[in-house]
């Protein structure tokens, strides 16, 4: 089988942990930069987190906005992690939504303990029990019914799926553990 390629949107955030889980995994994975990086082979697409309001001004900027949105909108696999499930997020309660392409609505920079940034263990989507590390997360308040939760903490969603998208409002590239990033991989880029 051939190995899959997965794009990493690489402008800005913590996109160099996202390539090297993926490799770990024994798939190969890219930086997109640039344009004319979307020119390559991609099996599916993964939104770093970092700080979702720089990283929708740099799409626009680099002219990566449409093109990305359009990918989506098609069908392609694509991982949100954090700022990156605020991309995807329809409804952001306090900010402008960027793809605006699942259907969940998400609030800003508000949950948890310790400001938004801890340390925890939750059980996801029926594989177990795993790390997970949030930083001025997000959560999701609400989803369509379309919209598949795959972990909750403290009675809030933290992990969804719609078809081809997927988010966590957490950090599994932080960890060691790679559930999350092969539940990527075999489950959500199925078939490409
Ligand atoms: N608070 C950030 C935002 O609004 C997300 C934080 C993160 O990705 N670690 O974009």
């Amino acid at each position: 089988m051939e190995k899959k390629q997965i794009g990493v949107l690489a402008v800005q955030g913590a996109f160099a942990e996202h390539i090297a889980m993926v490799r770990r995994l024994g798939a190969e994975a890219f930086e997109i930069r640039q344009l004319p990086d979307l020119e390559r082979p991609m099996d599916g697409l993964i939104l770093p987190g970092g700080e979702s309001t720089a990283m929708r001004k740099l799409l626009d900027e680099l002219g990566l906005y449409e093109p990305l949105r359009a990918k989506i909108a098609a069908g392609l696999p694509v991982y949100g992690t954090c700022a990156g499930l605020l991309l995807l997020a329809k409804e952001i309660e306090g900010g402008t939504p960027c793809f605006a392409t699942m259907d969940v609505s998400a609030v800003r920079n508000a949950y948890g303990r310790q400001l938004g940034s801890f340390y925890t263990e939750a059980e996801f989507a029926g594989l177990g029990t795993i790390p997970m590390t949030f930083i001025r997360a997000p959560y999701i308040a609400s989803v369509q019914k379309n919209v598949k939760v795959l972990a909750t903490v403290d009675e809030k969603i933290v992990a969804a799926r719609q078809g081809n998208q997927f988010a966590t409002a957490f950090h599994p590239e932080l960890n060691e553990d790679v559930t999350v990033h092969r539940y990527f991989l075999e489950e959500v880029c199925k078939g490409n």
